[in-house]
């Protein structure tokens, strides 16, 4: 389920708590970064509450993304956690929010928000190593079949190369 801030009219007597799940494909991230691909349903709890000419909604937000490290390569759940979320809803004015049957949808600024905070290299730890220089399969390096046909030899570096670029 998408999340929604229903019943805005009752928000003048009272704030309302939201909390549940949103699955993938409901929030629908797309990653801009190959390294971070698929991820697990995103956890709310949120209160909305309806100030003078606004709503605000606040609370807190979790997902975990795969993410496949930039510097070794491996692959490693990636949390992005907004403990603190807030997102204002104008009531009035040209950035006016759209409400449809009392209601308002928040799956979008959630989703905007969440991308503002994946990292641009993202890292499976402070204690990471990086590639290591000794010959691996090609299976375990990378996760997928990026392989050129004739390539010899290639060093993790290489591969790395390629893996960014695409
Ligand atoms: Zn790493």
């Amino acid at each position: 389920m998408a999340i929604h801030l229903k019943n805005i009219a009752k928000l003048d007597e009272e704030p309302v708590k939201l909390s549940g799940t949103i699955l993938p494909e409901e929030l629908e991230i797309d990653s801009p970064d190959p390294l971070i691909r698929g991820s697990q349903a995103l956890e709310y709890d949120l209160t909305g509450e309806k100030l003078e000419d606004s709503l605000l909604v606040r609370g807190y937000l979790e997902i975990v993304f795969d993410a496949t490290c930039s510097r070794c390569l491996k692959s490693f759940p990636l949390r992005i956690c907004l403990p603190d979320w807030a997102c204002y809803l104008p009531l009035t004015g040209d950035e006016k929010v759209a409400i449809e049957c009392d209601s308002v949808d928040l799956t979008p600024y959630v989703r905007e928000d969440v991308l503002l905070e994946l990292p641009q290299h993202p890292s499976c730890g402070d204690k990471c190593k990086g590639v290591e220089f000794r010959p691996k399969s090609e299976s375990s390096v990378l996760p997928g079949p990026l392989k050129e046909p004739g390539e010899s030899d290639p060093s993790a570096w290489s591969k790395l190369d390629q893996f960014k670029l695409k």
